[in-house]
């Protein structure tokens, strides 16, 4: 079996206030209901279940609301030899409520072409909800330290009425989880590739599988045959053997028969005569 494409995901921001005052925490940006905490790890979620369709092993910065460094993050990435990276956050724009959009970042030239296959995926799937598509940038700032395709992505604004009514909807979620795995497959093909070889090694498994199994049922069926042809063979030997002993015991019972009707003429008469053929000769 081919060893699973690997991609990365990093729900931005995360961790709630405690009693501890040293535990740190990062709800990111928070408009109304919307937290962005929140929001990331949702969408973190969606796109992992669409990749996971595809047998691709997904790696999650976190999975709970907790709070990480950037380093932490990023040593979680490296750990698990992810070949694709991508860092989930939504945007907002203090004091103008009209900016609205989705970006895609990249830290450096190497992520470019990454980032554009993402915001192709995203644009072509937000473009139904009016969603404008700003196209990407670089953040050389963000994950300094990738050698892999990188992109942090923010598919809208929470701080934009339309965009932050269209996040309260799990449909928008969806759309955007479903643009970004088809901006990975774009990204790489051998993504699909890698699921097109794990499906033949499992077909060849199964061929091969049920073929065992046909061998095994036809040598259980040839068994039973001989187990059967045996039965066979031994109730005729038994029906046989029955038939020569009740010959036998016929045979037996016939010649004692004669022996006892003989016994009366010899005792009446004092010498042996034929036993009486007809009445005829009993007369005379
Ligand atoms: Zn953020």
């Amino acid at each position: 079996m081919p060893a699973p494409y690997v991609v990365a995901l990093d729900p931005g921001h995360g961790g709630s206030p405690s009693s501890d005052p040293t535990v740190l925490w990062d709800p990111g940006v928070v408009a109304g209901r919307l937290i962005e905490k929140d929001i990331t790890l949702d969408l973190a979620f969606r796109l992992k279940a669409l990749l996971e369709k595809e047998r691709v092993k997904v790696v999650m910065t976190r999975t709970t609301d907790r709070y990480l460094e950037i380093s932490e993050r990023w040593n979680l990435v490296h750990a698990a030899k992810a070949r694709l990276f991508i860092s989930l956050h939504v945007n907002a724009f203090d004091g103008d409520p009209s900016i609205n959009g989705l970006t895609v970042f990249y830290p450096r030239a190497e992520s470019q072409a990454f980032a554009q296959h993402l915001e192709a995926g995203l644009a072509a799937a937000l473009q139904r909800f009016g969603v404008p598509d700003d196209g990407v940038a670089p953040k050389p700032e963000l994950w300094v330290h990738s050698d892999i395709p990188t992109a942090t992505v923010e598919p809208a604004f929470v701080s934009n009425p339309h965009e932050a009514a269209l996040l309260t909807h799990a449909d928008f979620r969806d759309a955007i989880a479903g643009g970004l795995y088809q901006g990975l497959l774009l990204a790489d093909p051998q993504i699909d590739a890698t699921y097109q070889q794990m499906l033949r090694v499992e077909q060849v498994r199964a061929a091969r599988l049920q073929a065992e199994q046909a061998a095994a049922a036809a040598g259980a069926a040839r068994i039973r045959r001989w187990e059967l042809g045996g039965l066979v063979v031994a109730a005729l030997l038994l029906v046989m053997i029955g038939l020569r002993a009740r010959r036998r015991s016929v045979r037996a019972r016939r010649r004692s028969g004669r022996r006892g009707r003989r016994r009366p003429y010899a005792a009446r008469d004092g010498h042996v005569r034929p036993p009486v053929r007809d009445l005829s000769e009993v007369k005379k």
